[in-house]
């Protein structure tokens, strides 16, 4: 299998440190809002990716972190009047809603900053007494210029980076790179016993401390996440990890591409800002998740009510093969022709290709479109037999069931209001009132009755007049 590596710029073969057993850490969500589709992205990624490596046959120890305690959380505790950690629990309850809906499994292991802070401590510590770090007046950071490396995982040129960074009035570092590995507490907020005084952890330092706690190694297989995580965060997650150990933090970095919301970039201030689970009110998890997986996850994804509209329909076909397979399964039937056994091997083929080059979600979709047709033809020109249904029935349930996790779905049904699906309710009952005024012409009045007493059903009531019928929602 080969993975495109952040750090190199290229596809790499795949190789784990231990045979059999992948350690991948993906950052996960600041708990302190309900996730947005951005959000969704890595969380649908990894977790397809992860059960692909589990059909495989590795033993995936897979962790998600939790960011329990961050500005963020504070200042939105205080907004919603509750304690941070209270907070964040909240919030986390609420994230796994969501990731349930989008069918993503829980992770091996889903640390929490707020349960880590004793090892965060020890690493920073061991940081300072190794010159990587330093401490002023209760804050300490990271020392930048005495890690040579800095900048290799983003490409990012030190002293580039320099002239471009603001130093902050009240700023305490030396050099405006270096980050903070832990803050003094301000008056009033959560905070920790720590050598250097009360205070919390900085933002990076965490997914350091809690990958290699977890996974008992200083070197993650895979480390993932959002393209907008390369710099500053995982920049800064290497300088710190192999400042402490000595030793390569990641071999493979994997980073999801952005999604932008009709080709802009998703903001508050532009009012684009879609929540999964507003999105869930329209589409089932399986769209979301489809439409997340049928482009390469390297590509920006452009989202749209247009684009959800289209995945459901593609999600639709590639049901109803399926949905056609698990009928038919039982058939027993016994045909000297079948094409399904023999295509289907050859699909299977195709897919396994296409997920070992740099996983390629999008490629092996295109795939099981060919495989519905053919599932179609079979049907219909009557060439299928037991053992090829079985093999394309096989095939649908572990790649589209098992690991895409697309299959099967059920539509999310809307309660249809004039004016909001393009006009298309209004046109029907045109249609329906139409009917009804030939049949009352044609002396029909049951057939009139009957339209009438079932749209009083759906809480709709016909007006006749002079003019014509009309017709208006109780
Ligand atoms: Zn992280």
């Amino acid at each position: 299998m080969k993975i495109y590596n952040t750090i190199s710029r290229k596809k790499e073969e795949f190789n784990t440190i231990h045979k059999g057993i992948v350690n991948m850490y993906v950052c996960g969500p600041t708990t302190y809002n309900f996730i947005h589709i951005g959000n969704a992205r890595p969380m649908v990624v990894f977790d397809t990716f992860r059960n692909y490596l589990a059909s495989i046959g590795y033993q995936v120890n897979y962790i998600q972190n939790y960011t329990d305690v961050d500005d963020k959380i504070i200042n939105k505790s205080k907004e919603e009047g509750i304690g941070p950690l209270e907070l964040a629990a909240k919030y986390i309850e609420e994230y796994r809603k969501d990731a349930n809906s989008l069918r993503v499994k829980e992770a091996t292991f889903h640390p929490k900053v707020s349960e880590n802070i004793e090892e965060i401590i020890e690493f920073i510590d061991t940081l300072i007494k190794k010159g990587f770090a330093y401490e002023v007046e209760g804050d300490v950071y990271f020392d930048v210029r005495n890690y040579k490396p800095y900048g290799k995982l983003s490409g990012k040129n030190i002293d580039d980076l320099k002239s471009g960074a603001r130093v902050e009035i009240g700023d305490k570092k030396r050099s405006p790179l270096d980050f903070a590995l832990w803050k003094t507490a301000k008056e009033g907020e959560i905070n920790w016993v720590s050598p250097w005084g009360n205070g919390r952890p900085g933002w990076h330092i965490e997914c350091s401390t809690m990958s290699m706690k977890y996974t008992k190694s200083p070197t993650l297989d895979i480390h993932g996440g959002g393209q907008d995580l390369i710099f500053p965060h995982h920049e800064n997650e290497v300088a710190q990890s192999e400042g402490y150990t000595g030793k390569p933090f990641v071999n493979y970095w994997m980073h999801n591409g952005f999604i932008t919301v009709n080709k802009e970039k998703m903001s508050k201030s532009l009012g684009n800002f879609f929540l999964v689970r507003e999105i869930l009110e329209k589409f089932s998890g399986e769209v979301i998740r489809y439409f997340i997986l049928s482009s390469h996850y390297r590509n920006p994804i452009d989202f749209n009510d247009g684009a959800l509209v289209e995945s459901e329909k593609s999600l639709t076909k590639l049901m109803t093969a399926y949905n056609n397979l698990e009928k038919l399964i039982n058939d027993n039937r016994d045909n000297q022709n079948d094409i399904l056994e023999n295509e289907f091997t050859k699909i299977e083929e195709k897919i396994e290709k296409a997920l070992q080059d740099d996983f390629n979600t999008a490629l092996a979709f295109s795939f099981f479109f060919d495989g519905s047709k053919i599932v179609t033809k079979a049907i219909k020109e009557n060439l299928y037999n037991q053992k090829g249904l079985e093999k394309a029935f096989s095939i649908f349930k572990k790649y589209l069931v098992d690991i895409l996790a697309v299959l099967p779905f059920e539509k999310v049904e809307e309660e249809v209001l004039e004016g909001d699906d393009n006009g298309t309710f209004n046109k029907v009952m045109e249609i329906l009132l139409d009917v009804r005024n030939m049949a009352r012409k044609d002396k029909n009045f049951a057939y009139g009755d009957l339209i009438r007493n079932e749209l009083t059903k759906l809480d709709i009531e016909i007006i006749d007049t002079k003019e014509g019928s009309t017709w208006k929602k109780k």
